[in-house]
Protein backbone atom coordinates (compact mmCIF):
# COMPACT_ATOMS: atom_id res chain seq x y z
CA UNK A 1 0.00 0.00 0.00
CA UNK A 2 2.01 2.85 -1.06
CA UNK A 3 2.17 6.02 -3.30
CA UNK A 4 5.03 7.89 -4.90
CA UNK A 5 5.21 11.65 -4.46
CA UNK A 6 7.55 13.15 -7.15
CA UNK A 7 9.23 16.02 -5.79
CA UNK A 8 11.41 18.14 -8.08
CA UNK A 9 14.07 18.45 -5.59
CA UNK A 10 13.71 15.28 -3.34
CA UNK A 11 13.21 12.90 -6.09
CA UNK A 12 10.22 10.26 -5.35
CA UNK A 13 8.98 10.19 -1.74
CA UNK A 14 7.64 6.58 -0.99
CA UNK A 15 4.37 7.18 1.03
CA UNK A 16 3.19 4.03 2.49
CA UNK A 17 0.54 3.08 4.91
CA UNK A 18 1.20 0.87 7.47
CA UNK A 19 -0.49 -0.38 10.29
CA UNK A 20 0.22 -0.14 13.84
CA UNK A 21 1.60 3.71 13.27
CA UNK A 22 -0.26 6.43 15.08
CA UNK A 23 0.52 9.53 13.03
CA UNK A 24 2.33 10.83 9.80
CA UNK A 25 6.09 10.74 10.18
CA UNK A 26 9.08 11.73 7.80
CA UNK A 27 12.03 9.41 7.47
CA UNK A 28 15.30 10.98 5.33
CA UNK A 29 17.95 8.05 5.05
CA UNK A 30 20.76 8.48 2.84
CA UNK A 31 20.33 5.06 1.76
CA UNK A 32 17.24 4.48 1.54
CA UNK A 33 15.56 8.28 0.31
CA UNK A 34 12.92 10.31 1.97
CA UNK A 35 9.82 8.31 2.95
CA UNK A 36 6.38 9.02 4.76
CA UNK A 37 4.62 6.60 6.90
CA UNK A 38 1.19 7.33 7.41
CA UNK A 39 -2.10 5.21 9.50
CA UNK A 40 -4.75 3.38 7.36
CA UNK A 41 -6.99 6.28 8.70
CA UNK A 42 -5.16 9.02 6.90
CA UNK A 43 -5.73 10.10 3.23
CA UNK A 44 -2.64 10.05 0.98
CA UNK A 45 -3.75 13.64 0.08
CA UNK A 46 -3.25 14.22 3.62
CA UNK A 47 -0.08 12.56 4.48
CA UNK A 48 1.18 14.57 1.42
CA UNK A 49 0.00 18.10 2.66
CA UNK A 50 1.69 17.32 5.80
CA UNK A 51 4.88 16.25 3.48
CA UNK A 52 4.94 19.55 1.85
CA UNK A 53 4.68 21.04 5.36
CA UNK A 54 7.53 19.70 6.33
CA UNK A 55 9.39 20.25 2.88
CA UNK A 56 12.25 22.68 4.38
CA UNK A 57 12.96 20.27 6.96
CA UNK A 58 13.53 17.10 4.57
CA UNK A 59 15.64 19.67 2.45
CA UNK A 60 17.98 20.87 4.96
CA UNK A 61 18.23 17.26 6.86
CA UNK A 62 19.69 15.80 3.29
CA UNK A 63 21.92 18.72 2.83
CA UNK A 64 23.38 18.21 6.71
CA UNK A 65 23.87 14.26 5.63
CA UNK A 66 25.90 15.28 2.48
CA UNK A 67 28.32 17.60 4.88
CA UNK A 68 28.04 14.98 7.48
CA UNK A 69 29.27 11.92 5.37
CA UNK A 70 30.50 12.80 2.17
CA UNK A 71 30.07 10.63 -0.44
CA UNK A 72 34.04 9.49 -1.44
CA UNK A 73 35.19 6.91 -3.01
CA UNK A 74 38.37 4.85 -1.57
CA UNK A 75 41.62 4.72 -3.54
CA UNK A 76 42.23 0.75 -4.23
CA UNK A 77 45.40 1.47 -1.97
CA UNK A 78 42.31 2.77 0.51
CA UNK A 79 40.68 0.02 0.11
CA UNK A 80 43.20 -2.50 0.45
CA UNK A 81 43.93 -0.90 4.28
CA UNK A 82 40.33 -1.01 5.18
CA UNK A 83 40.07 -4.69 4.09
CA UNK A 84 43.23 -5.52 6.03
CA UNK A 85 42.16 -3.43 9.16
CA UNK A 86 38.83 -4.99 9.11
CA UNK A 87 40.18 -8.81 8.51
CA UNK A 88 42.44 -7.75 12.03
CA UNK A 89 39.85 -6.57 13.78
CA UNK A 90 36.20 -7.28 12.88
CA UNK A 91 36.20 -11.85 13.41
CA UNK A 92 38.29 -11.34 16.61
CA UNK A 93 35.50 -8.84 18.19
CA UNK A 94 32.52 -10.38 16.37
CA UNK A 95 33.54 -13.95 18.27
CA UNK A 96 34.19 -12.22 21.45
CA UNK A 97 30.96 -10.62 21.64
CA UNK A 98 29.38 -14.15 20.82
CA UNK A 99 31.39 -15.72 23.41
CA UNK A 100 30.27 -13.30 26.32
CA UNK A 101 26.59 -13.51 25.48
CA UNK A 102 26.19 -17.09 24.10
CA UNK A 103 25.79 -17.01 20.48
CA UNK A 104 27.04 -19.69 17.88
CA UNK A 105 27.03 -17.99 14.57
CA UNK A 106 27.91 -20.24 11.04
CA UNK A 107 30.84 -17.95 9.50
CA UNK A 108 31.78 -14.40 8.93
CA UNK A 109 31.81 -12.70 5.85
CA UNK A 110 33.65 -9.22 5.14
CA UNK A 111 31.90 -7.75 2.88
CA UNK A 112 32.10 -4.18 0.92
CA UNK A 113 29.10 -2.70 0.39
CA UNK A 114 27.06 0.79 0.21
CA UNK A 115 23.60 -0.79 1.09
CA UNK A 116 24.37 -2.07 5.42
CA UNK A 117 26.81 -2.43 7.90
CA UNK A 118 26.13 -5.77 8.10
CA UNK A 119 23.23 -8.67 8.01
CA UNK A 120 22.55 -12.17 9.13
CA UNK A 121 21.22 -14.72 6.61
CA UNK A 122 18.27 -17.89 7.54
CA UNK A 123 21.31 -19.68 7.71
CA UNK A 124 23.12 -17.98 10.62
CA UNK A 125 25.77 -16.82 8.65
CA UNK A 126 27.17 -13.16 9.65
CA UNK A 127 28.67 -10.16 7.17
CA UNK A 128 29.85 -7.28 8.19
CA UNK A 129 30.99 -4.17 6.59
CA UNK A 130 34.89 -3.81 6.28
CA UNK A 131 33.67 0.04 6.35
CA UNK A 132 32.67 -0.97 9.50
CA UNK A 133 36.85 0.33 10.63
CA UNK A 134 35.90 4.03 9.90
CA UNK A 135 32.87 4.07 12.95
CA UNK A 136 33.46 4.26 16.54
CA UNK A 137 34.05 0.86 18.25
CA UNK A 138 30.90 1.80 19.94
CA UNK A 139 29.08 1.69 17.34
CA UNK A 140 30.73 -1.11 15.45
CA UNK A 141 29.82 -3.04 18.44
CA UNK A 142 26.41 -1.94 18.07
CA UNK A 143 25.55 -3.00 14.71
CA UNK A 144 27.81 -6.93 16.12
CA UNK A 145 25.29 -7.17 18.52
CA UNK A 146 22.35 -6.25 15.94
CA UNK A 147 23.46 -9.46 13.66
CA UNK A 148 24.62 -11.58 16.47
CA UNK A 149 20.67 -11.02 17.97
CA UNK A 150 19.34 -12.03 14.60
CA UNK A 151 20.57 -15.48 14.92
CA UNK A 152 17.88 -15.75 17.96
CA UNK A 153 15.22 -13.97 15.79
CA UNK A 154 15.71 -13.21 12.17
CA UNK A 155 13.14 -10.50 12.07
CA UNK A 156 12.97 -7.57 13.58
CA UNK A 157 10.18 -8.16 16.35
CA UNK A 158 9.65 -6.88 19.47
CA UNK A 159 11.25 -9.93 21.44
CA UNK A 160 14.65 -9.28 18.24
CA UNK A 161 14.32 -5.95 20.19
CA UNK A 162 14.21 -6.55 23.69
CA UNK A 163 17.03 -9.13 23.37
CA UNK A 164 19.22 -6.34 21.92
CA UNK A 165 17.98 -3.48 24.23
CA UNK A 166 19.09 -5.89 26.94
CA UNK A 167 22.65 -6.98 25.35
CA UNK A 168 23.36 -2.79 24.97
CA UNK A 169 22.24 -2.17 28.36
CA UNK A 170 25.05 -4.72 29.55
CA UNK A 171 27.25 -4.17 26.53
CA UNK A 172 27.19 -0.09 27.37
CA UNK A 173 27.89 -0.55 31.36
CA UNK A 174 30.61 -2.28 30.63
CA UNK A 175 32.30 0.28 28.37
CA UNK A 176 31.52 2.99 30.87
CA UNK A 177 32.85 0.73 33.67
CA UNK A 178 35.88 -1.00 32.70
CA UNK A 179 39.31 0.29 32.96
CA UNK A 180 40.13 -1.57 29.53
CA UNK A 181 38.03 0.99 28.01
CA UNK A 182 39.76 4.30 26.08
CA UNK A 183 38.94 7.32 26.85
CA UNK A 184 36.67 8.21 24.04
CA UNK A 185 35.15 4.94 23.54
CA UNK A 186 34.40 5.48 26.97
CA UNK A 187 33.06 9.27 26.67
CA UNK A 188 30.50 7.72 23.75
CA UNK A 189 29.39 5.14 25.86
CA UNK A 190 27.93 7.18 28.77
CA UNK A 191 26.62 9.86 26.10
CA UNK A 192 24.42 6.83 24.69
CA UNK A 193 23.26 5.95 28.33
CA UNK A 194 22.38 9.32 29.20
CA UNK A 195 20.69 10.18 26.01
CA UNK A 196 18.68 7.46 26.17
CA UNK A 197 18.05 8.23 29.68
CA UNK A 198 15.79 11.02 28.62
CA UNK A 199 14.96 9.65 25.42
CA UNK A 200 11.03 8.96 24.83
CA UNK A 201 11.82 5.86 22.70
CA UNK A 202 10.26 2.39 23.00
CA UNK A 203 14.42 0.95 22.85
CA UNK A 204 16.16 3.90 23.97
CA UNK A 205 19.67 2.40 23.91
CA UNK A 206 18.92 0.97 20.11
CA UNK A 207 17.04 4.50 19.05
CA UNK A 208 20.35 6.65 20.39
CA UNK A 209 22.97 4.40 18.63
CA UNK A 210 21.02 4.22 15.05
CA UNK A 211 20.66 7.57 14.98
CA UNK A 212 24.50 8.29 15.89
CA UNK A 213 25.29 5.47 12.75
CA UNK A 214 23.38 7.77 10.66
CA UNK A 215 25.68 10.26 10.22
CA UNK A 216 27.86 7.85 8.61
CA UNK A 217 27.58 5.41 5.75
CA UNK A 218 29.22 2.21 4.84
ZN1 LIG B 1 18.47 -6.29 11.50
Amino acid sequence: MQRIYDDPQVGNVVVRKRAGVRRVSIRVSRSKGVSVTLPFMVSYDEAIRFYLSKREWVLKTMERHKEMAPDKTLSAQELEQLRRQAAEYLPHRLACLAQVYGFQYSALRLKHNRTNWGSCSSRNNINLNISLMSLPSVLRDYVMLHELCHLRHHDHSRAFHLLLEHLLTDHLLKLTDSAQSVASEKELASKIVRAAATSKARFPLDHVCSSLIRRYRP
